[in-house]
């Protein structure tokens, strides 16, 4: 098997030549077929998140078929379509797993950072933790669902039953969930980096009933707001942003610092939290509604092995959408 592999934070991802492995008891090898890529690998690769596994095949957002099966797996078949995402593996003894809360597991494995992962042309999964996706929709659409989707959705659920709901930072996950919150009758309020006007064109053309930059108050006070960007800067933004009672939630793993704000902004019952990983629940039940909900994700193909510009593209916003990778 080949793949692109970071061997230390800061460096290129290089084409490796790899040994392939027998999938061990309750594992699967999976032939990849896509592999979206996501702002979190930008995180592993600048060394922003704690302890990878070094080297390491980055990627999690995995769509390929199952050619070979562990020893004891039951659930899945050989030749069927599955989805690996981020959440490779939890204890399952923990506190947080007996409480059916896995996404905070004590002692998880998460794939493309503590577990190799979809920058390949195969790789081996815990199989509890692969997704069956059926054989509708293609390859390259569905990868992006496997995070930028997955996540996102957890986020529009703890966002609650917010009629008006703010995004920033309109990418992957915000192209995707401006679709599911428009599905379920919302109005969508999408904020990009001031003056980027073809991201608000796009969330314009998926739905978006107002559009700005983040420095700018919506036309009226939301409901909630989810940000998607990696910019601390946005919390206080966002908390201007909501009515008394609402709540800003923080969707991705890794922010720059927070600037200090004055509490008034908090004030008045507003909340704010964080979104951390999957349950295994959400990606079941996201991936239905994405179906009945027909979630058509806008991507950009790159060949695996030119990985390090796909990366680099998404650094510099250079795409709509999503980017995925094809072996
Ligand atoms: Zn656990
Ligand atoms: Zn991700």
């Amino acid at each position: 098997m080949h793949a692109m592999v970071l061997k230390r934070p800061g460096a290129a991802l290089e084409w490796t030549e790899l040994p392939e492995r027998e999938p061990a008891a309750g594992e699967i090898r999976v032939r990849i077929l896509a592999c979206g890529v996501c702002r979190t690998d930008l995180h592993v690769l600048d060394g922003e998140l704690p302890d990878p596994k070094l080297p390491i095949i980055p990627g999690h957002e995995i769509v390929g078929r199952i050619d070979a099966l562990g020893e004891g797996v039951e659930r899945l078949e050989m030749g069927q379509r599955v989805g690996i995402p981020w959440l490779g593996h939890t204890c399952g003894a923990c506190d947080y797993c007996r409480a059916g809360r896995e996404n905070l597991c004590d002692r998880p494995l998460f794939t493309g950072y503590t577990r190799d992962g979809g920058f390949a042309t195969a790789t081996i999964a815990d199989a509890r933790y692969a997704f069956p996706l059926g054989d509708a929709g293609d390859d390259i659409g569905l990868a992006p669902l496997l995070c930028a989707g997955l996540i996102g959705y957890r986020s529009l659920v703890l966002a609650g039953e917010a009629g008006r709901l703010g995004l920033y930072g309109f990418g992957a996950a915000a192209h995707i969930v401006a679709q599911v919150a428009r599905w379920q009758g919302r109005s969508v309020f999408a904020f990009t980096r001031s003056g980027d006007l073809a991201s608000q064109a796009f969330a314009r053309r998926l739905g978006a009933c107002w559009t700005g930059g983040s420095d700018q108050r919506p036309p009226q006070p939301l409901d909630a707001a989810i940000i998607y960007a990696a910019a601390g800067e946005l919390v206080p933004a966002a908390l201007a942003a909501v009515r008394k009672g609402g709540r800003v939630i923080c969707a991705g793993i890794h922010m720059s610092d927070i600037p200090a704000f004055p509490y008034r902004l908090l004030w008045g019952e507003r909340e704010l939290m964080s979104v951390a990983n999957l349950t295994r629940r959400d990606g079941i039940e996201f991936l239905q509604l994405a179906a009945r909900a027909g979630i058509v994700t806008q991507t950009t193909v790159y060949p695996l092995r030119r990985a390090n510009e796909a990366l680099a593209d998404l650094r510099a916003g250079a795409f709509e959408g999503a980017a995925v990778l094809v072996p």
